[in-house]
Order: C-alpha cells, then sequence, then structure tokens
C-alpha cells in the first residue's frame, strides 16, 4: 500500500540535473558531482488522492522520475559497492516531482534555497508500491508522462547520468539513509506546464510491459488559500 510508504517516509531525497537532455532543455550546467534537495513528506500525493493544486500564481511543470523506497540504514556507501546499493532498496515507486518552475527560477536566479518552489502541499504524487522484483534493473525501465493524450516525457532509466550506487553513495556520505525514506533519480527530458482542469498520466514499463501498479493518474486544480507567489 502506499499509505505505508507515507507514514514510514521520515524524508525524501531528490537529485537534480541527472539526465542530459533534461539539463539542456532548462539551460542549466552538468553537475561534476550530483547535487540534491530535499521535498517535505507532506507533498506526498497518495494514489486516488488528488488533485494536485496549483498554487496562485505558480507556473507548475511535472517531472516524472523512478523513486526509491529504502529498506535499509545506509551510511557512507561505498560508490563502487553496486550490490550493497540495490540490496539496500526494499522497493520502488513512480512518482512525480511537481515544481513551481517559476519560484525554483527566482531562487536560482537569487540563491536562494528550493524548498518553497519544491515543497507545496501535493506536489509529489507517488504510485502504489512496485515490488523489487517486478524492476530487475532499475537502469532498464521505461519513464511515460501525459497530458491528456498527448505524451510528453518517454525515456529510459539508462539515460541516468549519475546511476544509483553513486547516487545512495554521495547522499549517505552526508545523511543516512532510513528505511522508508524515498529517493527520487531525476526526471528525463520533456518536463513543461501543467494547468488546472488537465490530467496527468504516468506509467513505468518492464521490457516493453506496463507495470500496473506504477501507474499514476491525477487532476490538477487551482488552490485555494493565502499563499499567491510574488517576487521575494
Ligand atoms: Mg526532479
Amino acid at each position: 500500500m502506499a499509505s505505508t510508504i507515507k507514514a514510514n517516509c521520515r524524508k525524501v531525497m531528490c537529485i537534480g540535473r541527472n539526465y542530459a537532455e533534461h539539463i539542456a532543455e532548462l539551460n542549466n550546467a552538468r553537475p561534476k558531482q550530483p547535487f540534491f534537495f530535499l521535498k517535505p513528506t507532506s507533498s506526498i500525493l497518495l494514489p486516488g488522492q488528488g488533485p494536485i493544486l496549483r498554487p496562485k500564481g505558480v507556473i507548475m511543470h511535472y517531472e516524472v522520475e523512478l523513486g526509491l523506497v529504502m529498506g535499509k540504514t545506509v551510511r557512507d556507501l561505498d560508490p563502487e559497492d553496486h550490490k550493497g546499493a540495490l540490496d539496500a532498496i526494499d522497493s520502488y515507486v513512480l512518482a512525480i516531482d511537481m515544481t513551481a518552475r517559476n519560484v525554483q527560477d527566482e531562487a536560482k536566479r537569487k540563491g536562494l534555497p528550493w524548498a518553497i518552489g519544491k515543497g507545496f502541499d501535493t506536489f509529489l504524487p507517488i504510485s502504489e508500491r512496485i515490488a523489487k522484483s517486478r524492476i530487475p534493473d532499475p537502469h532498464d525501465a521505461f519513464l511515460k508522462l501525459s497530458i491528456g493524450d498527448k505524451l510528453r516525457q518517454a525515456d529510459s532509466t539508462g539515460l541516468m547520468l549519475f546511476r544509483i550506487p553513486r547516487i545512495l553513495a554521495d547522499i549517505s556520505r552526508v545523511m543516512t539513509l532510513e528505511p522508508g525514506d524515498l529517493v527520487l533519480t531525476g526526471t528525463p527530458k520533456g518536463v513543461g506546464e501543467v494547468k488546472a482542469g488537465e490530467v496527468m498520466k504516468a506509467s513505468i514499463e518492464v521490457d516493453g510491459k506496463e507495470i500496473k501498479e506504477g501507474r499514476i493518474e491525477v487532476e490538477v486544480k487551482d488552490r485555494e488559500g493565502r499563499y499567491e507567489f510574488k517576487e521575494t
């Protein structure tokens, strides 16, 4: 059940800029080493608990990503320990790293943190839990995201610049990964805006076959409330 993923999750760690063509589409620099940011667990949106809410004044982008649900405590992992890295994963989820792009762009320009741009409620829709055996090689799965009937993202996880052992090694030399933590592995090219009234669908395939528990289907609506984007 995805609800146990949220209940057991104490942090969500996300890698930025981990697919070359996505780096190019946002005119970002290719990192020499992985870099990370956190999303709050309160942003997790469970299957069937939509809609995603677009805050006022926000240009909201989708980023489909493979998520790792950690099963072990990992500290100071050796980046060459590929078996140790994969053994530390309990299961997978498909996730959409929703991003308030205009908020994030301002933060980048001004050297401010990304917490607001990445951290709104509902900004992390996830699928049901995907058993580890369903994805024999996490670097050989195919991610898809569509808005309405238009396919917007479709790429293999084989395109990750930094692979999972390196990602877990670099995170775990800074902060301990604990059972239940979620790690998002980055998004391929094709990110873009999604607006209120649109429906997003995301899916993951292995060997050309869709994994049904890895589906996400969620509507987008405008958010009520006090937040409105204003220049900082
Ligand atoms: Mg992302």
